[in-house]
């Protein structure tokens, strides 16, 4: 008998065909976010569990989860699952990083520009009817080129940011728990980056020392003419903090892809014209999401077949 998985949301048909090769699919049918009482009643049995970012895996859904021997999860963060419980369980947590680096990468530049150049306000205006004629003060932005671009967590995503902004002729400056040793981008302390850079650029997965990591003391320490643009997860930034640091001149702009409160967007944001705001799309082009679930499927298989997964969040169970 095959082993059997649940996935909690449908993925590309191509990888869900690879799936049923090895093992019995249940797929949630409908296309939305399941409860996490739905989730906990789907595991009950099942040897495997393909989720997303989406999905709050913790120790309910692990108690439920009596057969579980893999959750392959569809995302490189992994800030969803109580990490704890899948180790103490031993069971492997596997992610897909990488593949989404690029993709990732673009769309924070489609943030820095859009709110340097105000790309969105400038949209609106247009279609709205009202443009008249090039005149010398229309939507005055800010230059990119030759600034200082700071970078908050200088791994995959943040390097292939950084990759870019030299196309720019930026200076770029970072910080990570440990310095990179990049010839031609500066280590620094948060307190430095944030003094020093034109935009800064968020990068470190979510976790308990990053949860809060820029709040109204670190949104002061910024430039009044800086951007802040965030495409890791929401609670990395103080929402409120942000939208008054907004409001009040403190900082010049942001560009989010995340939220604190996911899908819930903190009153008042979307009324401001200094901040362009996106439905978490990081990872969203045909081409990524289809590499995603190709990547999630082989991890799931490759754990079950006792064989070394893409990636693990918990190499340590692996023994
Ligand atoms: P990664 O390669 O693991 O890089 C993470 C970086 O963050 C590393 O440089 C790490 O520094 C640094 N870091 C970790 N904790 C830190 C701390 N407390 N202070 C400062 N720096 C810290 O991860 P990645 O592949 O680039 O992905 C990063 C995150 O992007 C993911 O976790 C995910 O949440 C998010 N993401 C979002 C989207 C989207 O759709 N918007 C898509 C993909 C990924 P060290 O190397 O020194 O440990």
């Amino acid at each position: 008998m095959k082993p059997s998985i649940f996935v909690t949301r449908a993925l590309p048909e191509s990888s869900l065909n690879k799936l049923r090769m090895y093992f019995e699919v249940f797929i949630n049918p409908d296309d939305r976010v399941l409860e996490k009482q739905e989730i906990i009643n789907h595991i009950k049995n099942k040897d495997a569990l393909l989720c997303l970012l989406t999905d709050t895996i913790d120790k309910a859904v692990f108690n439920a989860g009596n057969h579980l021997k893999v959750i392959s999860n569809y995302a490189v963060g992994f800030n969803n699952i109580d990490m704890n419980e899948a180790t103490k369980r031993k069971i492997p947590v596997c992610i897909t990083p990488g593949i989404l680096t690029n993709a990732t990468a673009d769309l924070t530049w489609a943030l820095i520009l859009s709110v340097a150049r105000k790309i969105v306000v400038s949209d609106k205006f247009t279609r709205a009817g009202l443009f008249k004629g090039w005149a010398p003060n229309l939507f005055l932005g800010s230059d990119i080129a030759n600034k200082t671009l700071g970078i908050v967590g200088m791994g995959r995503i943040g390097s292939a940011v950084a990759k870019r902004a030299r196309g720019f002729d930026m200076r770029i400056i970072y910080t990570a728990r440990s310095d990179k040793n990049i010839p031609d981008a500066q280590f620094v302390s948060l307190n430095e980056l944030l003094e020093i850079s034109d935009v800064v650029s968020l990068h470190t997965p979510l976790t308990p020392e990053t949860q809060h990591l820029i709040d109204e003391a670190q949104l002061k320490q910024m430039k009044k003419t800086a951007y802040l643009i965030n495409t890791t997860r929401g609670p990395v930034v103080n929402e409120k903090a942000l939208l008054h640091a907004l409001k009040t001149g403190v900082i010049a702009g942001a560009g989010l892809d995340v939220y604190e409160e996911e899908p819930a967007i903190t009153p008042g944001l979307t009324a401001l014209d200094n901040v362009v705001l996106l439905p978490h799309i990081g990872s969203a082009t045909v081409e990524t999401r289809t590499n995603m679930a190709v990547l999630a499927v082989e991890n799931a298989i490759a754990i079950l077949q006792g064989k070394k997964p893409h990636a693990i969040a918990n190499p340590e169970v692996l023994g």
